[in-house]
């Protein structure tokens, strides 16, 4: 365990790398593409990722949250790109453990909504102001390749309030499909396809996901890349068994797999599960001075985008953790696992500085702030729920979630009232990632303009973060 003083100079030193990386691949504050090597990472060792996962203090861990939120604020603005999520289907043919779509969830009213009622959905939400639209469904083959190209066709052909086609940007959540059809959804013009890996531990995954293989995952995430996508991730928090060099190998993963999104959000136990019938769990101390003590964990599949499937391989290999706290409503959630992802998502966006990451509905839904403090801890997209409200409650991932019962007609304006309250600004923009479209070439200036030019026009010299002691210490172990 480092020494405050000595965990706070890590943090400069990472954030001098940081701003030394973006200034590699940026004339100024902001660049929209990035060079043909796609430049996203500061190399961070896992020792280095795990010490920073772990703040040996309070004052240690707001330091840390202030970096993530310089450089969130120096790599991509002020802006908060909101993203209207429809969940047209809640039929699912997997059976994770974690997850309340399972299918041997029979308590579970099941709807599929028609391509009429996906479309208008689309058209609501760009109607109020949004300007991506995620699909999102458990894994459903009943909406075939066919049918799914007919909804993106028809939703990217909506005229937005300006009469501009074409500014509906469409992202997938739909979890693992052949790649033909992946290939037949982006040629009908699917912009993004969010898939999160849930877990970095190969052995974890396989105990969650009893009919899926890590393998085939992270060969779906390759060929979406390969198509074109904008590519989307992201793992759960507090899984048991988990420890937090395993949270260093999720943000190793996504910095590996260069994702475009990244959605990291904690677990919240659907009482209808396996998982949650288990012994509690909790995230271990690492090896370099980890904390102990994040119990259960809540994760995230296909039907996720955001983060919100929870996810948690429950005691299946005997590492029994901290109770989780009984909230009382069929919802279960450890103590800390709340702070665990807003440092996982404060580290990854170190690591990541042009990566969308959201302010989950998880992170809501276990803390009434939890949006608001990952906007302030790395943040920067929010992803509200536009599911027709006849439907919205059966998605249910896990109980109890965020602005269950919220108008849809109202929540662009509620979400603008959040961010402005945090003294940012909603995106009128589809909210493209700055790393996207990738260069044609090592010597092509495919460099585009800025979709948001209101973003980035303040260079920030990283010179105001607070620090525990105002000489800079020399990084030590203690
Ligand atoms: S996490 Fe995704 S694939 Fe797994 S049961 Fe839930 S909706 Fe289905």
């Amino acid at each position: 365990m480092r020494t405050e003083a000595a965990y706070c100079e890590l943090v400069h030193d990472i954030v001098d790398r940081t701003t030394d990386a973006l200034a590699r691949v940026n004339d100024g504050p902001v660049r929209v593409n990035v060079p043909e090597e796609r430049l996203t990472t500061v190399p961070l060792n896992r020792e280095e990722l795990v010490t920073l996962l772990t703040p040996p203090t309070a004052t240690a861990e707001q330091i840390l949250f202030a970096a993530a939120d310089q450089v969130r604020r120096k790599a991509v603005g002020d802006a908060v790109h909101l993203r209207a999520i429809i969940e047209f289907s809640n039929h699912c043919e997997r059976g994770c453990w974690y997850c309340g779509l399972r299918r041997f969830n029979h308590k579970l009213p099941r709807y599929r909504m028609t391509v009429d009622e996906v479309v208008e959905a689309a058209q609501a939400a760009v109607a109020m102001g949004f300007r991506t639209v995620v699909l999102q469904s458990g894994e459903d083959s009943w909406y075939d390749e066919r049918t799914i190209c007919t909804i993106i066709r028809r939703i990217k052909a909506i005229l937005t309030p300006t009469s501009i086609p074409g500014q509906v940007a469409v992202t997938l959540s739909l979890g693992e499909r052949p790649r033909a059809e992946y290939a037949a959804f982006r040629a009908a013009g699917a912009d993004r396809y969010l898939l999160k890996h849930e877990t970095a531990d190969p052995a974890l995954y396989r105990r969650l996901h009893p009919d899926m293989s890590f393998e085939n995952r992270k060969q779906c995430l390759g060929w979406l890349r390969e198509l074109g996508y904008q590519v989307g991730s992201g793992n759960i928090v507090g899984l048991p068994g988990q420890t937090v060099s395993t949270l260093a190998e999720d943000i190793t993963l996504l910095a590996e797999l260069d994702v475009e999104m990244a959605g990291i959000g904690p677990y919240i136990a659907h009482p209808e599960t396996p998982l949650a019938k288990l012994a509690w769990g909790g995230v271990r101390g690492s090896s370099v001075g980890g904390d102990g003590g994040v119990g259960g964990g809540r994760g995230s599949g296909d039907g996720s985008d955001d983060g919100d499937s929870g996810g948690g391989s429950g005691g299946g290999d005997g590492d029994g953790g901290s109770g989780g706290d009984s909230r009382g409503n069929g919802a279960r959630l450890p103590a800390d696992a709340v702070t665990m992802t807003l440092r996982t998502v404060a580290v990854t966006r170190l690591l990541l500085p042009l990566t969308h990451l959201p302010a989950t509905s998880a992170l809501g839904t276990a803390d009434p702030q939890g949006r608001q403090r990952a906007l302030q801890a790395g943040a920067n997209v929010v992803m509200p729920d536009l599911t027709p409200m006849r439907y919205r409650r059966y998605y249910e991932i896990y109980p109890n979630k965020i602005c269950l019962f919220e108008d849809p007609r109202t929540c662009f304006s509620c979400l603008s009232r959040m961010v402005t309250g945090l003294g940012r600004y909603v995106a009128t923009d589809p909210g493209h990632s700055p790393k996207w479209p990738p260069l044609a070439g090592k010597d092509g200036d495919s460099r585009q303009s800025d979709p948001d030019p209101a973003r980035g026009q303040e260079q920030l010299p990283f010179t105001n973060l607070p620090t525990a002691d105002s000489k800079r210490l020399p990084v030590t172990s203690h």
